[in-house]
């Protein structure tokens, strides 16, 4: 799964994967996300990053699988869709 965001300073995009190779700072104006909690945001983007491709690859399978059932796709993606949008606020409130 490639995450990709939008650097609040600069307004490049960048992708998750850059940002776990740099240790936590914008690849364009290389200065840190999250100065105080570096750390805490590099793991949690590392686990963000490695529990989608884990998600991707089983629901993948589940599909080439035709199983005699229908998964609710709102249930899957209504807890992760909500906490996105508090990203997309919090950003807005920034401004
Ligand atoms: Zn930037």
């Amino acid at each position: 799964m490639k995450i990709k965001g939008t650097c609040h300073r600069c307004g490049r995009d960048f992708l998750v994967e850059q940002i776990l190779q740099n240790g936590g700072v914008c690849p364009w104006d290389g200065k840190p996300f999250q100065p105080n909690y570096a750390v805490v945001l590099v793991d949690a983007l590392r686990d963000a990053e490695n529990a989608g491709n884990t998600l991707e690859n089983a629901l993948e399978k589940l599909a080439d699988l035709e199983p005699e059932f229908v998964l609710h796709a709102d249930t899957v993606l209504d807890a992760q869709r909500r906490d996105l949008e508090r990203l997309e606020r919090v950003h807005g409130e920034s401004r």
